[in-house]
């Protein structure tokens, strides 16, 4: 579909959060902020925070499934964050509303000690930022005076991984995560079964947010109503992920403007 029509996608994200029990999955980076140069400088747009709130107090779950470490993530949102279930590391850390610390996988310590000799291999250039997320390590070459050099030295550098370790590219960014053990789909699937979801809008901008795209559909398959919308960002908005999801909407701002436009009109 095309990025037109504000007024149809309210209407399609009202049918689907009419269900009951209906929830709300988005990620954070490029979807409910603008991509920034340096990731921990990013912010929520500023009708976010609200907007989350309203909504958190009338959907069954709104979760916030991002690449970041959940308590990254948390301190981004602020105090809204602590009212949202908020998923970390694509998949690996839960950290449900109100708790202190996130649940992670058991054998987390192994994880934690390969990724971080994955990463010993990154040698330092300009722009070339490390985001330590504990569980996965995320390195940032958008401020890369030569994005396309940084990427070849960064993908050079992690061709022989540990066991147990992958490498999934972002947006001007490389991650190394533990294999198998759970992704951005697999966080959407838990969140719908556990609160036997009826409804589902899912929004993301990047490749990651596919897995999410994808839970959504099975999900359809098996009766729920749902909606995915993939948010545009500029050029670098992967055709993939477009492709991969109901509706593209222009930017963060167009997608805040449908929520409020189904929040004036969801029951309290
Ligand atoms: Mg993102």
């Amino acid at each position: 579909m095309t990025s037109d029509g504000a007024e149809l996608h309210i209407q399609l994200a009202r049918d689907v959060l009419f269900m009951a029990p209906a929830g709300f999955v988005t990620d954070l980076d490029g979807t409910l902020s603008q991509i920034v140069d340096e990731p921990a400088a990013a912010r929520p747009i500023a009708d976010v925070p609200e907007l989350l709130r309203v909504l958190a107090h009338r959907l069954a779950v709104v979760a916030v499934v991002t690449g970041r470490s959940a308590a990254d993530a948390r301190r981004i949102l602020g105090p809204v964050g602590r009212q949202l279930l908020i998923v970390g590391n694509h998949g690996l850390e839960w950290l449900a509303p109100g708790a202190e610390e996130p649940q992670a996988p058991v054998h987390a310590e192994g994880l934690r000690a390969a990724v971080r000799a994955a990463m010993a291999a990154v040698s330092p250039a300009d722009g070339v930022v490390i985001d330590d997320k504990g569980l996965s390590a995320t390195v940032h070459y958008r401020a890369a005076p030569d994005p396309i050099a940084a990427r070849r030295m960064l993908l050079a550098a992690f061709r022989i991984l540990p066991p147990g370790i992958e490498l999934r590219e972002g947006r001007r960014s490389v991650e190394l995560r533990p294999a198998g053990i759970g992704d951005k789909g697999s966080a959407v699937a838990r969140i719908a079964e556990e609160h036997a979801l009826r409804g589902l809008l899912v929004a993301g901008d990047d490749v990651t947010d596919i897995d999410m795209f994808h839970a959504a559909d099975a999900l359809r398959a098996q009766g729920v109503s749902t909606l995915t919308l993939a948010v545009a960002g500029g050029v670098e908005v992967s055709r993939a992920v477009s492709d991969a999801a109901d509706v593209t909407v222009p930017s963060p701002e167009a997608l805040v403007r449908i929520l409020q436009g189904v929040t004036a009109s969801l029951p309290g």
